[in-house]
């Protein structure tokens, strides 16, 4: 049985980011994937929020800007909204997650993959974990909106969910690559939104709906060839999994572990970006592991309990979203309302909160069309 510092369940954005921040603390980490290899069948659009960009010197190869969003009302008139300075990143998202990888093996940290995770003994010193053959000070739950470890350690898990779909397309001739594509429509997208995002290699077309509502990504497709030109277009691959879509999940504190990203439920209910917080709170993890361990350093937990998300207005606004999903006549309305464009814009350029005072200054501002 080999014996570590820190065991990281998971080779997602979350577990990677942890493990490369305390393998490059001296930290001795191990990180097991399920998966043959990173990166392997990614379940994510993978698109970023400029605050991620901002802290991660992500290589070029893997990403490319997109300045504005263009919303499209059910009946696909759209007004386009951006915010100066600001972008999103649409990523190569597996190459993403092998770049991180490389990180973190760079610094030491073991990965070892199509290594699957299934329970866990509590030691006087740490955690064994016997089905991988070993030992460790510390535990990490970064496995994901179904996490094993979160049921493994009894602790609360995610119940309510967005099921997202979508198509890897190749030559589709007229979308426009400056744009988020992001459509409303609560018949075919009922409790969240449909997407079409010119990404590093092709086009990713998708939807995600509230999980008691299957996704009808082939209607929604058809619904697209109106606006955009598939003469010679070809499906290339396809996504799709479950987002978390409670909030985050509250559980007191564990002794020598805890959990991250999708396993701790930190994805905004409303937009369903998950990665930021993920990629923010693994690299808190990993620093304030490390120095608990190596250095005699406070509660890891206590560090990430201050920084995790609450939550609070987009669980609100998600509640009263799902439960009177707008019709599609009053979002074709809607959508030309200056007031609507206005809370729109807020939406997709306040990523530090609904709540701040430079999110309502916004409010009140005319919209940028
Ligand atoms: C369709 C879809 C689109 C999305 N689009 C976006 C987006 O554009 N932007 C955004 O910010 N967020 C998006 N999200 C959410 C985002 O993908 C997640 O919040 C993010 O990937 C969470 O990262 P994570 O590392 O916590 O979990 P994951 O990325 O799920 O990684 C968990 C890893 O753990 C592994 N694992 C699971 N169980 C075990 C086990 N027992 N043993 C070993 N390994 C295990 C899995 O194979 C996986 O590699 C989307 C989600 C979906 C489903």
């Amino acid at each position: 049985m080999t014996d570590y510092d820190l065991a990281i369940i998971g080779g997602g954005f979350a577990g990677l980011a942890c493990a490369q921040a305390a393998a490059a603390r001296g930290a001795r980490t191990v990180i097991f994937e399920r998966k043959p290899f990173i990166g392997a069948k990614p379940h994510t659009t993978g698109i970023l929020v400029k605050e991620v960009a901002d802290r991660f010197d992500f290589p070029e190869k893997f990403v490319r800007k997109i300045h504005r969003v263009r919303l499209y009302s059910p009946a696909l008139r759209h007004i386009d909204l951006h915010s100066p300075g600001y972008y999103f990143l649409a990523t190569d998202t597996a190459g993403l997650l092998n770049w991180l990888a490389a990180q973190a093996a760079d610094n030491g940290a073991d990965i070892r993959c199509g290594s699957t995770f299934s329970h866990s003994e509590k030691t006087a010193v740490g955690w064994r974990l016997p089905g991988l053959d070993v030992s460790a000070r510390y535990l990490v739950g970064a496995d994901g909106s179904r996490s094993r470890l979160a049921s493994d350690l009894s602790v609360s898990a995610n119940r309510k969910f967005l099921l997202g779909v979508e198509q890897e397309w190749r030559g589709i001739r007229n979308l426009d690559a400056g744009f988020l594509h992001v459509f409303l429509d609560s018949d075919l997208a009922r409790g969240y939104i449909g997407w079409a995002v010119p990404g590093v290699h092709g086009a990713q077309i998708g939807l995600a709906t509230s999980a008691r509502h299957a996704p009808r990504l082939g209607e929604f497709v058809n619904r697209l060839r109106t606006i955009f030109d598939f003469s010679a277009a070809t499906v290339s691959g396809k996504r799709g999994g479950l987002i978390p879509a409670g909030g985050t999940l509250h559980h007191p504190p564990l002794s020598a572990a805890l959990l991250l990203g999708d396993a701790a439920g930190t994805v905004s209910p409303l937009t369903a970006g998950g990665i930021h917080p993920a990629m923010e709170l693994g690299r808190l993890a990993g620093v304030s592991i490390a120095n608990h361990l190596l250095d005699g350093g406070p509660d890891p937990w206590q560090q990430i309990r201050r920084q995790l998300p609450s939550y609070a207005v987009k669980n609100l606004l998600r509640r009263a979203f799902e439960t009177f999903a707008p019709p599609n006549p009053l979002l074709n309305f809607a959508l030309a309302q200056p007031l609507f464009q206005r809370f729109a814009q807020t939406v997709f350029f306040h990523h530090r909160g609904l709540l701040t005072l430079e999110a309502w200054k916004d409010l009140l501002r005319p919209p940028v069309c």
